[in-house]
């Protein structure tokens, strides 16, 4: 299976993600995960994209198109994998189609994880990571709805996107999650 899942930060994708790929051994490939280790790792790239990731921006898309190539191309995708965090704007989905039109690897699936935005901004400001101050936070979901959201119709269109219902417990999610995944395998 090749999924996208989308989610607006707070939403608890993260949480679904490594419940899903271990239940569909799936690869999860996260973008913020690779470019926090970037970041930390000091490498070109992870110096590069710090201060969008600081400022609570996307980073350019050209960066994240490579990162992603370089990681398609890896052995443990060729099982199915779970794309958290991309694409993220329609330049990043263009890009993912023609990659994946190139391998002849269509995805399977859009998942679209929905929260209402008083209760992300409830979550986020409970969490305390670095990139979780109010300011911070608030131009990510900013991004997230100017950037992302557009994605939902993009794969409307496309036929692939279910969206479920992101209140509720781990568990009554994750059957949620489940019972999509079944239906589109
Ligand atoms: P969140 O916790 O907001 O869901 P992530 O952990 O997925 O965010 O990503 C953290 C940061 O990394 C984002 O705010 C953004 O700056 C950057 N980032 C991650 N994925 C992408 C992407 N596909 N395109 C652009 N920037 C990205």
């Amino acid at each position: 299976m090749r999924m996208v899942f989308i989610g607006p930060p707070g939403a608890g994708k993260g949480t679904q993600a490594e419940r899903l790929v271990k239940t569909y051994g799936m690869a999860h490939l996260s973008t913020g995960d690779m470019l926090r280790a970037a970041r930390d790792a000091k490498t070109e790239i992870g110096v590069k994209a710090e201060r969008f990731m600081s400022s609570g921006a996307l980073v350019p898309d050209e960066i994240i198109i490579e990162i992603i190539g370089q990681r398609l191309a890896e052995p443990d995708c060729r099982g199915g994998y779970l794309l958290d965090g991309f694409p993220r704007t329609i330049a990043q989905a263009e890009a993912l189609d023609r990659m994946l039109a190139e391998k002849k690897t269509p995805l399977s699936v859009v998942l679209e994880l929905r929260v209402p935005e008083e209760e992300l901004f409830r979550r986020l400001a409970g969490r305390g990571r670095a990139d979780d101050s109010s300011e911070v936070i608030r131009q990510r979901l900013v991004a997230y709805r100017k950037q992302t959201e557009p994605l939902l119709e993009y794969y409307t269109r496309a036929k692939l996107l279910t969206s479920i219902d992101g209140l509720g417990t781990v568990e009554e999610i994750f059957g949620r999650a489940k019972a999509v995944l079944e239906g589109s395998s």
